[in-house]
């Protein structure tokens, strides 16, 4: 006999902490992003450095020349090495229940379920085939990654270009990303978590390593009276009611089919031993591992935050860092610090006297520009070597 379960409330009150939780990461990571363009007295550091998808893609680099891919910092591989341990530990719990872009799908795709009643489902065969999409991603962006040594995914990458929406940058670096951000978001009302699902290169590694992770849903065929609540509830369209173990890539460990599952042991989230663990707490080790990685890992000084400023990177070595020129650096503020005279700037980046006393940003960004920032920093330290 199955028995009802009687904790309703709290099944609703976990959804309701899971989803507080990952407006807190949005918000968070949002701040940082509209602090590292606007902040005056503290500027964060950019949003590839806080990325742990580009841990994977300076990898390559670091290997074989011990040297990261420009803009990544040792933080993106401090944030790689934590999901990586709670992806061996409870799967994609990462994507379910932190990652922001996951978080601003999902919203999307609650406001879907707001509009329509039914939501249309992907046809099985296009389903599919489009599920590979997200490994091929991955491949390409490490391959031409190591080939090129440059952060190939920039330009189209919705979460760069999130972090830029108010930026003049999204228009001149980011189109490509914004229209996959806007495409993601707007297809998500109708197919939740749409770019998780199909393209995500990150959801694809996790994917992978989820593979030998520990916890897993399972349900109990003799209990489950077949409501088909689970599967309604899956953000990723897995078919909980059909299986016995939820072992595909595929799963977030979202946690919404245990807390829609009306029957009580019916659904449950099972590890070595025939460990169980209770929602909350899955969700709960997953954020504290994260925190703990990064809060450790700020307090030793390793993981840093703040942007190295153009002034102290020269007070700290004796001379100017291309580096930490930033696109908020005027380009007066360049030739006066590193010793390349205004007239090379000038006719390198074919500036007009006003544009070299304005922020690099403004004339590298600005519509018909041949250069970016990268360019500049190129530029000066081909300078400074000779
Ligand atoms: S199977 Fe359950 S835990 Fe996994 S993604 Fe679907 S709803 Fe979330
Ligand atoms: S929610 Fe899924 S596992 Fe639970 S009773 Fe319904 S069909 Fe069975």
């Amino acid at each position: 006999m199955s028995e009802k379960n009687t904790n309703k409330k709290k099944q609703k009150a976990r959804k309701a902490l899971r989803l507080i939780i990952l407006i807190i990461f949005l918000l968070f990571s949002t701040a940082i992003g509209l602090l590292h363009q606007y902040g005056k007295n503290w500027i964060p550091v950019g949003v590839d450095a806080l990325c742990p998808f580009g841990g994977i893609e300076s990898a390559y680099a670091l290997i074989t020349s011990g040297e990261m891919l420009p803009r990544i910092a040792l933080s993106s591989f401090i944030l790689l090495g934590a999901i990586v341990i709670i992806a061996v530990i409870f799967r994609r719990s990462f994507c379910g229940n932190v990652c922001a872009l996951g978080t601003l799908q999902e919203l999307f795709g609650r406001l879907g379920r707001l509009i329509f009643k039914k939501r249309p489902v992907m046809p099985s065969g296009i389903d599919k085939p489009l599920r590979y999409l997200k490994y091929l991603v991955l491949l390409a962006i490490v391959v031409f990654s190591a080939i090129y040594a440059t952060l190939i995914i920039r330009p189209f990458d919705p979460w760069a270009a999130y972090h830029h929406l108010l930026s003049p940058e999204l228009f001149s670096e980011f189109l490509v990303g914004f229209f996959i951000l806007a495409a993601s978001l707007l297809l998500s009302v109708v197919f939740d978590r749409f770019f998780c699902k199909y393209l995500c290169p990150m959801g694809g590694f996790l994917g992978i390593i989820s593979k030998i992770g520990l916890f897993k849903v399972k349900r109990n065929k003799g209990t489950c009276i077949d409501c088909m609540a689970c599967n309604k509830a899956c953000p990723v369209n897995i078919p909980v009611q059909s299986l016995e173990k939820v072992t595909t890539a595929e799963c977030i460990q979202c946690m919404e089919c245990i807390n829609s599952c009306p029957v009580k042991n019916t659904l449950y989230n099972e590890g070595p031993s025939k460990k169980r663990i209770s929602p909350t707490l899955l969700i709960g080790i997953s954020v504290l591992i994260f925190a703990a990685v990064v809060g450790s890992t700020t307090l030793t000084g390793t993981f840093k935050w703040g942007e190295v400023s153009i002034e102290e990177g020269l007070k700290k070595t004796g001379e100017l860092d291309p580096d930490t020129i930033t696109g908020r650096n005027t380009f007066r503020q360049v030739s006066e610090l590193s010793g390349i005279p205004k007239e090379a700037f000038i006719e390198r980046f074919g500036l007009s006297g006003d544009e070299f006393d304005a922020p690099i940003r403004e004339s590298a960004h600005k519509e018909g520009s041949t250069f970016d920032t990268d360019d500049v920093k190129e530029f000066v330290r081909e300078k400074m070597q000779r």
